[in-house]
């Protein structure tokens, strides 16, 4: 425990990761979500919070996100991270088993909260919402990404060894 005071106590700044409960990052704006911060929680266990977008662009539109700050966005993912990815999509898929249901991570630099979230769209659409969700079918090697990632896509490149990003490296081995 530290103790503070008035002199001594080096300042702290907003890259200070002390600064904050073991697993948070200062300034994020899903570090803490809770009832009382507005958010509209549906569901939450000692890893996982899910609750709804506040701009939905779909009929309904979760977001499934770790507790803790594990990663900002997911080109930090790896290997170490599948089953909590598997975790965020079963999640997902109980909540919302009905066909046609999108799940998946925005990528950079098209990710607006840089703390790794997964998005779960329930059709139909809004405006936008395929704009900004555009689920792309099928594998096809991580060549041919849009800004928009299925998890079993970021499962198998990170099976491989790969990082998951925009453009030629995708997929790739760094
Ligand atoms: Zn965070
Ligand atoms: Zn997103």
């Amino acid at each position: 425990m530290k103790f503070l005071s008035c002199f001594g106590e080096k300042q702290k700044t907003a890259l200070d990761e002390d600064a904050l409960l073991e697993g948070q990052k200062p300034g994020c704006v899903f570090c803490g979500v809770t009832r009382e911060k507005g958010f509209d929680i549906i569901e939450e266990d000692e890893e996982l919070i899910v609750f709804r977008d506040r701009w939905p662009r779909a009929a309904e539109h979760l977001l499934i996100i770790p507790r803790k700050h594990v990663i900002s966005v997911v080109p930090e993912l790896t290997a170490r991270d599948i089953p909590m990815i598997e975790r965020m999509e079963a999640r997902g898929r109980a909540l919302r088993p009905q066909p046609g249901v999108k799940t998946g991570f925005h990528i950079p630099p098209f990710s607006s909260i840089h703390h790794l979230h997964m998005h779960v769209l329930v059709p139909p659409w809004r405006p936008l919402g395929k704009v900004q969700y555009p689920v792309r079918e099928g594998e096809d090697g991580g060549k041919k990404w849009t800004w928009f990632v299925k998890p079993q896509q970021v499962v198998s490149i990170l099976e491989n060894g790969g990082r998951v990003g925009l453009g030629a490296q995708a997929g790739k081995k760094p």
